[in-house]
Parts: structure tokens; C-alpha cells; sequence
């Protein structure tokens, strides 16, 4: 049975962005392909820094680090003249000249004249060595003869056996450690890869995932399923005593943040079993295989782990229908899903070992998964009703300071529609509004700003209109409300607004409904679309002129028609009977239709029909009541916002049926 209810109608303006779904961020503590490449960068790095270490050392250890003074040659023989220079040596094509500064320089310079190298241990400091090059000159040695300065010409240096065996150990040495060092730590990436004990952040093995079935609330029927899982892993040989065959694999299904991940922890927690939690997007990496092997080492540890539970989160990340026509040919995910599908036929559900799953895209999955012997149980984790909701408030809302006025089933009762994710949300919401506006506890009217917030996005008053579209706004959203009004079986209307919010959105009018709707009846449908366009029939009314602001409420409009006609089977022609289109496995690409063109132009001309007939007949509705309208919609303008006794009150006053 489908689920219909679109209840909590909030007609927004524009603000199609509205009611925002925030997937709570699933924290596997993964590491993406990102985080290896950077650690490839880092050992660069290493190696760089290692290089130029080895480098230093090697100048700091065998170079004598001694300043010469540069001077030019005329310098240089000048120096020589004034009997600065004591000593010259030649050195290839250059002169080395000392000059003695301090006494007790001559053992220094004889030391130098015996080695013809400035050796390493001497205290240099007394002497100072110039340099120049040499320029043909005769005049040079009888000058050096003159002045009675000591020469000789050095031989290449010759280093002691000792250093240059280290120069030429020492890089090697470390060139080695540090290759060592570096393929230990490729063997543990590589193994990381493989293996996941060796890299935690792959998985989650969660002895005690510390939740309890006692913190899920609202999804009574999925734990009364998962109950029965936990049993399965307490006392298995109570099932297989009987013959019964237990189930490999459970399929948690259900739209984002209702609880999936929660469940599937609370079932570990519950049956007090080790916990293997991946994400289906760890399990797709760069290179192919990984994948594969990934799920081959899982169920591995799994088994040596038994009873446990592997839980594969998001499963529509692999698991999605392998196609024929593959865009981008996605071999790895391929490869990884069908890897899955051996593991899960290859084990035995006696060895204590529970799949578990979850996605809120089942349709998109490979029927393969579905099969007997994989994921043959599936239990749905659906939105919940209302006292799931006011359960799942009374959770998240446990350690907050309330204030004695607030009455969580009002909460609950003004946020049909939403999951369990956006009660929290709303929960912490209503907390941080409070701080803000310095109450001592948390009011219903900071849940109630913490629900239109989430709702309708962030409250802007800032955001100035001119004259000219408050007032069309203003007549936009009466006509909402009094459509509501007029139309059986509608939700009261509960507040108009025409404070601007969030993105774009002008104005709303919400409707909340006094009870869930899971069934809504052809004449509820049509009456919702009524709503809808109620806005654009009060500016044509009034304005005889329409405006780009019912956009949104005009899309919604032609899709419940649309659905009608195609799902609902509630056409005159094709009366009990679905129009399907096909699943085409691709995101973001509809299917093919299952119909004929012929049919598909009927469906464009009834859905543009139906929908003259109900704007046709809002419009001399309001036509009609345009003295309420008018007077609404004044007020409105005026106050901005109406509650919905106000509204009622006006409304009952004007209004003639
Ligand atoms: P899903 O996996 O279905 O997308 P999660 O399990 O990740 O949703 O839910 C996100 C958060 O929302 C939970 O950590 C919890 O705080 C809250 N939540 C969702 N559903 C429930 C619930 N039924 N009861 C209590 N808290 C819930
Ligand atoms: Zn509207
Ligand atoms: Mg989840």
C-alpha cells in the first residue's frame, strides 16, 4: 500500500528547496583514496628531507669548512708585497695565500705546508686564506722569491681511508634504512588494503556498539523483525534443532535518517555480538580489486569472529543493477558486487554470521541480492507516525532542559512527514534557540521556531520586499489558506505567513494535519491540488495577472495529477491501471515508459485537463469570496503573520459558502 501522505502540507513559495533532508553524516572513519595519496606525497617528502640530511652531513663531516677570502690577482700580489701573505699554495688554477693574525700560527702553517691541505683538526683561527685565480705572470714566483713567502703547490686532496669509506658508507646506509623503512610501511599499506585489521579506519568492529533497541523508537514492526535476528544470534542452535533455516542476509530499507544505522547497531548491541560495520562507498576504490578483496577479507574475519554481524551501510553504493550497458564501465563495482554475492552463497548462516544491510533506494539494487540465500529478508524502517515521532522527541530531548509548557505530541503532531534524523535535528535545534534567546529552559515556542526553521529554512527578516510583491504575496498565500478552507477534508490551516525565509521562499501557509495520512482518498488528492493552486488563482483574481511565485506550488500540482493518472490508476480511461516506466539503473535518468506514445499524449492532455478544471473551479471560489480574500490578505499584510484561530475567525466572519 503506498504510503501517501503528503501531509503537513506547507505551500511555499519558490521554495522548492524547502523540507531539506540532512542525512546525518555516517561516520565510518574511512580513509579515502585522497588520504593515500597523500601519504604517497608525504614519502616524498621523507625522502627529499633524507637526501638533503645526508647531504649536510656529508659537507658538515669531510668538507673543511674554511672561509677563504676572495681577492683579485693585483690584490692578491699586493698583499704578498706589504708581506701580508706568508705562505702561498698552488692549487690548480688558483692561489691560496695565508696570512698569520695570531701568534702560534707558524705550527699551523708549517702543518699546512707539510700536508698541502688545511687539515681538519687544526685550530684555523689564527691564520686568514686568500684566494685568486691564476693569471700568467712572471713576475709572480720572483715575487714570492723577494719577499721570502714559503710555496709549493698541493696535490688533490687525499682524504683518509677512513673518511672516504664513510662518505661512501654513510648515504648508502641511510639510503638503505630508509628504503627498509619504506617498504615496511608499503607492505602495511598494502596489507591495509587487504586486510582490515591492519587499517582500523576500514572498519568498525564495534564490540559494543552501546545501543540498545530501547534507543531506536517509533519502528516497532522493524524491531519486532530484528528481535528475532538477535534471537538468531543468541541461541542458533534453537533454529537449527527445529531444521529451520535462518537467514543470511536482513535488508534494512527505508528513506534517509529513519533509523537504519541505529537498527543495525542496536541489533549488535542487543545480541551482544561483534560488530563489522562498512560503508558501501569503502568498498569502492580506485583500483580494481580492491574492492573485491575488501569483501573477501570481511567476511573472512567474520567468520573467524563468529556470531557476528557484518553490516554493510548505504548497499546501493555496490550494489546496483549491473547493466548491460554500463556508462564509464564501472568493472570495479562490478567486480566488488559480484565478490559479495559468492561470499554470501559461499557460508553457511549456521556459522552464526548475519548480513546485515541497509538502503533507501531498494529499486535501484540488483535482483541478484534480492535472491533467496542473500538478502532474503528485507524490513522496512519507514517515516514514523505520530507517537513514533513524540517517541523519538521524548529520545533525543531526554537530557534537555525543558520548560513545563512544552507538549512534545504538539511537536510531533506539527512535524508528520519528517524522520527520526530531523526530530534530533529539531531537538538540538529548539536548544541552541533557546541559548540564543536566553531562556532558562527550552519553550514550545522555541520548538515550534526550531520546526518552522527546519522546515522553511532560516527565518529572514532582514530581507525586505517592496510593497508591490508583500501585497501579491499576501493575496498569493489567503488564497492558499481559503482554498484550504473551502476544500473538504483538508488539514486546518494553522498559520500564513509572508515572512520571507530561507531560500527564496516568500511566503507559506502550513497546514497541519490533525492526524496521519496514509491513505488519501481521489477527492483529497484533487483537494491538495486545489490548495496548490489557490495561490495562483487569488492573484488572478485579484491582480488579473500571474506571477513566477507559484512555480513550486504549480510543479507540485501537475505531478499529484500526474501520478494520479499514471500510479493511482484514477483516469477516466485508464481507470485501475498503472502506467509504469521502466527502471533504467542509472541515476538521474528516468526510465523508458511502458506505453505507448499514444498514451503518453493522453496523459500530457488529461493532466492539463484536470488541472483547468480545478483551477477553473478555485478561481470562482475566490471569485466569489473575494471579500474575504481581500480582507484576509489586508490583514495579513499588516500583522504578516496569522495564527490559525485568526485566520479562522476572519474567515468565518467573510467567507460565504
Ligand atoms: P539512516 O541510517 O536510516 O539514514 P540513522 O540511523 O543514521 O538513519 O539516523 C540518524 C540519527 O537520527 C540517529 O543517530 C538518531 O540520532 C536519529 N534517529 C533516527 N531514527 C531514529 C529513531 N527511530 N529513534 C531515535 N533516534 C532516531
Ligand atoms: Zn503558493
Ligand atoms: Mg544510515
Amino acid at each position: 500500500m503506498e504510503n501517501n501522505s503528503n501531509d503537513n502540507m506547507l505551500t511555499a513559495d519558490d521554495g522548492s528547496k524547502h523540507r531539506q533532508k540532512q542525512e546525518p553524516g555516517i561516520h565510518t572513519g574511512s580513509k579515502g583514496p585522497n588520504d593515500r595519496r597523500k601519504k604517497f606525497t608525504y614519502s616524498i617528502w621523507y625522502f627529499i628531507i633524507a637526501m638533503l640530511l645526508v647531504m649536510f652531513i656529508n659537507y658538515m663531516m669531510f668538507t673543511p669548512h674554511i672561509q677563504y677570502r676572495n681577492v683579485d690577482y693585483s690584490t692578491f700580489k699586493s698583499l704578498i708585497s706589504d708581506g701580508t701573505i706568508v705562505q702561498v699554495a698552488f692549487d690548480g688554477d688558483q692561489y691560496i695565500g695565508y696570512s698569520v693574525t695570531k701568534e702560534g700560527a707558524e705550527n699551523v702553517l708549517s702543518e699546512i705546508a707539510r700536508t698541502r691541505q688545511i687539515p681538519l683538526e687544526l685550530d684555523t683561527s689564527a691564520i686568514i686564506p686568500y684566494q685568486t685565480y691564476m693569471i700568467e705572470d712572471s713576475s709572480f714566483v720572483p715575487l714570492l722569491d723577494e719577499k721570502g713567502v714559503e710555496y709549493y703547490a698541493t696535490e688533490p686532496p687525499k682524504p683518509s681511508v677512513l673518511s672516504s669509506l664513510l662518505s661512501l658508507i654513510f648515504p648508502i646506509a641511510i639510503f638503505f634504512i630508509f628504503y627498509y623503512w619504506l617498504s615496511k610501511r608499503m607492505a602495511g599499506g598494502a596489507q591495509g588494503v587487504m586486510s582490515f585489521s591492519q587499517n582500523k579506519s576500514q572498519l568498525v568492529a564495534e564490540g559494543e556498539t552501546g545501543v540498545r533497541f530501547a534507543d531506536v523508537a517509533g519502528e516497532d514492526e522493524a524491531k519486532a523483525e530484528l528481535e528475532e535476528v538477535v534471537d538468531f544470534l543468541k541461541n542458533p542452535k534453537k533454529y537449527t534443532d527445529m531444521g529451520a533455516h535462518i537467514p543470511k542476509g536482513v535488508l534494512l530499507v527505508g528513506p534517509p535518517g529513519t533509523g537504519k544505522t541505529l537498527l543495525a547497531k542496536a541489533v549488535a548491541g542487543e545480541a551482544g555480538v561483534p560488530f563489522f560495520r562498512m560503508s558501501g562507498a569503502d568498498f569502492v576504490e580506485m583500483f580494481v580489486g580492491v574492492g573485491a578483496a575488501r569483501v573477501r577479507d570481511l567476511f573472512k574475519q567474520a567468520k573467524e569472529k563468529s556470531p557476528c554481524i557484518i553490516f554493510i551501510d548505504e548497499i546501493d553504493a555496490i550494489g546496483r543493477q549491473r547493466s548491460s550497458a554500463n556508462i564509464g564501465g564501472n568493472d570495479e563495482r562490478e567486480q566488488t558486487l559480484n565478490q559479495l554475492l559468492v561470499e554470501m552463497d559461499g557460508f553457511d548462516s549456521r556459522t552464526g554470521v548475519i548480513i546485515l544491510a541497509a538502503t533507501n533506494r531498494p529499486e535501484i539494487l540488483d535482483p541478484a541480492l534480492l535472491r533467496p540465500g542473500r538478502f532474503d529478508r528485507q524490513v522496512l524502517v519507514d517515516k514514523p507516525d505520530l507517537d513514533g515521532r513524540e517517541a523519538i522527541l521524548r529520545i533525543h530531548t531526554k537530557g534537555m532542559k525543558l520548560s513545563s509548557d512544552v507538549e512534545l505530541r504538539k511537536i510531533a503532531q506539527a512535524s508528520a512527514g519528517l524522520a527520526g534524523a530531523d526530530l534530533a535535528n529539531i531537538a538540538n535545534e529548539a536548544a541552541l534557540i533557546a541559548v540564543k534567546e536566553r531562556h532558562e529552559a527550552i519553550t514550545q515556542v522555541d520548538f515550534e521556531n526550531a520546526i518552522e526553521k527546519s522546515i522553511a529554512g532560516l527565518e529572514r527578516k532582514s530581507r525586505v520586499l517592496d510593497e508591490k510583491e508583500r501585497t501579491r504575496v499576501a493575496y498569493h498565500e489567503t488564497g492558499h489558506a481559503l482554498t484550504a478552507y473551502f476544500t473538504p477534508g483538508s488539514s486546518p490551516v494553522s498559520k500564513i505567513s509572508i515572512v520571507p525565509r530561507g531560500y527564496g521562499a516568500l511566503g507559506y501557509t502550513l497546514q497541519y494535519p490533525t492526524e496521519d495520512r496514509f491513505l488519501l482518498s481521489e477527492g483529497e488528492l484533487l483537494g491538495e491540488v486545489d490548495v496548490l493552486l489557490g495561490g495562483r488563482a487569488a492573484e488572478e483574481v485579484t491582480f488579473s495577472d500571474i506571477s513566477t511565485g507559484a512555480s513550486n506550488d504549480i510543479s507540485r500540482a501537475s505531478d499529484t495529477v500526474r501520478k494520479m493518472i499514471t500510479e493511482y490508476g484514477m483516469s477516466e480511461r485508464y481507470r485501475n491501471m498503472t502506467l509504469p516506466k521502466t527502471n533504467s539503473g542509472i541515476e538521474g535518468v528516468s526510465g523508458s515508459r511502458e506505453y505507448s506514445e499514444k498514451t503518453q499524449e493522453y496523459i500530457d492532455t488529461e493532466t492539463a485537463k484536470i488541472l483547468e478544471q480545478r483551477y477553473a473551479l478555485v478561481k470562482a471560489n475566490l471569485e466569489k469570496n473575494k471579500d474575504a480574500l481581500e480582507h484576509i490578505a489586508r490583514t495579513l499584510l499588516e500583522k504578516e503573520v496569522l495564527e490559525g484561530d485568526e485566520f479562522e475567525a476572519l474567515a468565518k466572519q467573510y467567507a460565504v459558502k
